[in-house]
């Protein structure tokens, strides 16, 4: 499903440069769900925009369901990201200006072409995530768990090849954490591929692989 080969990723600042990825190599099968770890700086949020298309390699080639989108241009990249790739983040990033079911069908106003009964799933997403009776509830009328279960039924709306989260349960108190950390491996248990970024060993043991990252390079491989 997922291939790097080689990839760098510098940054420039002022007259330093940052390898924020330095030839990174792995392959991630179909399914599979999978923890990226590392300390602070290391670069795995780096990395997991890489994999979500929202940044490029300098470098290398990144290759997604055979396609290689390290080639695509930014229109295309956008494209098959709305398409292809459900991000969750440890902010939420959900429109305070839009209710529950408007957040998760967020995805449907950048799409071109037909709609797919996407509200229907909407719907039943959020049946789903426990949230059918907060459809018109604006994000800060919810709990923290609560906003990241409304992420997750965004991020699924489209029935995406890789669900990407970055410290998704960073934001939450240990019992909505927990909330998030199992519905994630419901959604896995489901078929769903997963990659998640996270500090904590404790949501990183419960992935079936571990990718170590330190100063832009591959650490260790729990696959390997
Ligand atoms: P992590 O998510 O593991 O904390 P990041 O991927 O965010 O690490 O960052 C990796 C390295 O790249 C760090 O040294 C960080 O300061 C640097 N970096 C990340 N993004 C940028 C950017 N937009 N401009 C310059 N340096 C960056
Ligand atoms: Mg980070």
């Amino acid at each position: 499903m997922v291939r790097m080969e080689a990839v760098t990723r510098h940054y420039r600042v002022g007259g330093q440069v940052i390898k924020a990825l330095d030839g990174v190599n792995f392959e991630i099968p179909a399914g599979q769900f999978t923890a990226i770890v590392g300390p602070s700086g290391s670069g795995k949020s780096t990395l997991l925009n890489m994999l979500g298309c929202l940044d490029r390699p300098d470098s290398g080639r990144y290759y997604l369901e055979d396609q290689d989108v390290s080639a695509f241009d930014d229109e295309r990249a956008s494209d098959f990201r709305n398409r292809r790739i459900g991000f969750v983040f440890q902010s939420f990033h959900l429109l305070p200006r839009l209710n529950v079911l408007e957040n998760v069908l967020l995805p449907r106003r950048f799409l071109r072409g037909p709609d797919d009964g996407l509200e229907a799933r909407a719907l039943q997403l959020l049946e789903r995530m426990g949230l059918s009776r907060h459809l018109a509830h604006r994000p800060n009328q919810l709990s923290g768990g609560q906003m990241q279960r409304v992420a997750i039924a965004r991020a699924l709306l489209m029935q995406p090849a890789l669900l990407l989260a970055d410290e998704p349960t960073g934001n939450l108190d240990s019992r909505s954490a927990a909330d998030v950390l199992a519905l994630i491996e419901e959604v896995h248990a489901a078929g769903q591929t997963v990659v998640l970024v996270t500090h904590d060993t404790d949501v990183a043991a419960r992935a079936q692989r571990q990718l170590g990252i330190r100063d832009g390079s591959l650490e260790f491989d729990t696959a390997h």
